[in-house]
């Protein structure tokens, strides 16, 4: 059963990618109220390739909203997010900034992949139809290419022989590891997951951070909202610890855990263990 072959991987041994080089995502200054609430109070950040960047802190810091505004599910009030140094939310025209149209932020978001914390699969489509769908809708391949892509995808996550169930007939480990596929198909410049394992049984997470683990030694520029700290520890190149809306501290894993004399921190770390 090649999905026991992925539980038990052993951990994938990488270089610490050193947070230098070309810059994939940077986020500078970026604010974001709702109402009265700031809940994005000036945040900055670079990306580089071949990054893994973990983003951790008390829930209502504003984890999720900041990765949200990263491809423009949450438009930031103020501040400015590049994306292979294009920015987000703007097309270039006649030597202007403009505001994108729907189509310009579609394509934007091609080079995005994302995954979520409940796993948005289509239903009624099996899981290589669910990594088929986009690259055929958007003729980046016709479809026995895309199949042939899906297949390998659907293998690489350890979903050999399910590329014909549906969702339904998956765990939400494997329709997690799905939606995996289905965001490599795009083969974007930058993956984010928001908290991909928040939404699982326990016994199911250590299968999905096994996929994410692969994909970071493969060199894949990740950012990604966790409250897994042993993952964070483990497998990130950086880590920003986010609270009120603010970039608390940033850093190597081994100076932003060693640092937990900060006491909010080290309530945090205590309480999510
Ligand atoms: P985290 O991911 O760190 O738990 P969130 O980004 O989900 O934090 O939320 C930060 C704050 O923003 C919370 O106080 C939350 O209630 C508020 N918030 C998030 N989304 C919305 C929204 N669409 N409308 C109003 N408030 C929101």
């Amino acid at each position: 059963q090649s999905d026991v072959s992925v539980v038990d991987a052993p951990r994938a041994h990488r270089e610490r990618h050193p947070h230098a080089g070309e810059v994939v995502v940077r986020v500078r200054d970026v604010r974001k109220s709702f109402g009265d609430t700031t809940v994005l109070d000036g945040v900055d950040l670079d990306v580089h390739r071949g990054e893994v960047v973990a983003v951790i802190g008390p829930s209502g810091s504003g984890k999720t909203t900041f990765i949200r505004t990263l491809n423009r599910l949450e438009v930031p009030d103020s501040g400015t997010i590049d994306v292979d140094g294009e920015q987000v939310g703007y097309r270039v025209e006649g030597g202007r900034l403009r505001p994108a149209g729907d189509r310009d932020i579609a394509r934007q978001r091609r080079h995005i992949g994302m995954v979520f914390q409940r796993f948005n699969l289509f239903p009624h489509k099996t899981a290589l139809q669910n990594v088929t769908l986009a690259p055929v809708y958007l003729r980046l391949a016709d479809r026995a290419k895309a199949e042939r892509q899906a297949l390998d995808l659907l293998a690489k996550v350890g979903l050999e022989g399910h590329a014909h169930k549906y969702p339904h007939q998956l765990s939400g480990g494997q329709q997690q590891r799905v939606a995996i596929a289905r965001a490599l198909a795009m083969e974007p410049s930058v993956m984010l997951f928001d908290e991909p394992t928040s939404a699982l049984d326990p016994e199911l997470v250590g299968e999905v951070l096994a996929v994410m683990r692969d994909l970071a030694a493969e060199g894949m520029t990740m950012v990604v909202v966790t409250h897994e700290m042993r993952f964070a520890r483990e497998v990130a190149d950086w880590v920003v610890f986010m609270e009120d809306g603010k970039v608390l501290r940033q850093g190597p894993p081994e100076e932003i855990f060693a640092g937990a004399d900060e006491r909010r921190i080290e309530q945090f770390f205590a309480a999510v263990g």
